[in-house]
């Protein structure tokens, strides 16, 4: 069985009298410490299929396996847990907590997380900012910006780090460098991770590549020797 599966999984939003179908049997399947990219054209289900492994939206109907656990069936106070501690989400635009420094953004995702967590410190170094601890996001750049948010979402020691659009609002270089540190992460520290963008180009970087179309997995590649970031232009 792989680490996360979606079985015929269906996203339906209702809105008065028409219902918007965003997951339509969804189906596919992502191995542990797999780095996955997800491709496909706006309002193919993307950002929903995410979110619903993210357990921050609940599906209509389907299955949601992750690590043998169903977490369509997860009550309220489970799926905060899960949502909490076994998940870290990096978005488009960093999410960062403006009146707080870099190493508070980061502090404050560890307090209310009860698996054991990276030193704060420590984590943001890894990322590249070890001078830049006590600058308020307004301080940095996108790129630094984004270096924090992920330095947030990976000092939990998430199981998943689930990814949308991270390098949507970035200059190419700046890009480039953040998908190597997605790309770096994922494999020392043989984490899960998935991230969405509209760039097919970015393809060759992923153990495997969902394609989404009409909400549904279209196509489904798996690169047996998946190229550095550093060597795909795009
Ligand atoms: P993508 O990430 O591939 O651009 P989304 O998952 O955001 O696609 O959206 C899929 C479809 O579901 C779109 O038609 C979108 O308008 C619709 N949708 C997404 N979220 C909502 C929502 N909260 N309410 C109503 N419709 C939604």
């Amino acid at each position: 069985m792989a680490y996360i599966e979606f079985r015929d999984v269906i996203k339906e939003y209702k809105m008065g009298e028409v219902t918007i179908t965003a997951l339509d049997k969804t189906n596919f399947e992502i191995n542990k410490g797999e780095l996955v990219v997800i491709v496909g054209p706006s309002g193919a289900g993307k950002t929903t299929a995410l979110n619903l492994l993210g357990g921050m939206d609940k599906a209509s109907s389907g299955t949601i396996l992750v690590d043998n656990k169903d977490i369509t069936k997860l009550k309220n106070k489970e799926l905060i847990k899960y949502r909490r501690e076994d998940i870290g989400f990096v978005f488009q635009f960093y999410n960062l907590v403006p009146n707080l420094t870099a190493l508070e953004n980061v502090e404050l995702a560890v307090q209310v997380c009860k698996r054991k967590a990276s030193s704060p410190k420590n984590v943001l170094k890894k990322v590249g900012l070890k001078d830049r601890l006590n600058n308020f996001p307004s301080q940095l750049s996108g790129g630094e910006q984004q270096r924090v948010a992920i330095a947030r979402a990976i000092a939990k020691n998430p199981k998943i780090l689930l990814c949308d659009e991270p390098t949507g609002a970035l200059d190419y270089n700046t890009g480039k460098q953040i998908l190597k540190l997605l790309q770096d992460t994922a494999r020392s520290l043989c984490m899960t991770v998935i991230i969405i963008t509209h760039n097919k180009a970015l393809a060759p970087m992923a153990d495997k590549v969902i394609s989404f179309k009409n909400g549904k997995s279209e196509q489904i590649t798996i690169n047996e020797n998946p190229t550095s970031i550093e060597e795909i232009d795009w």
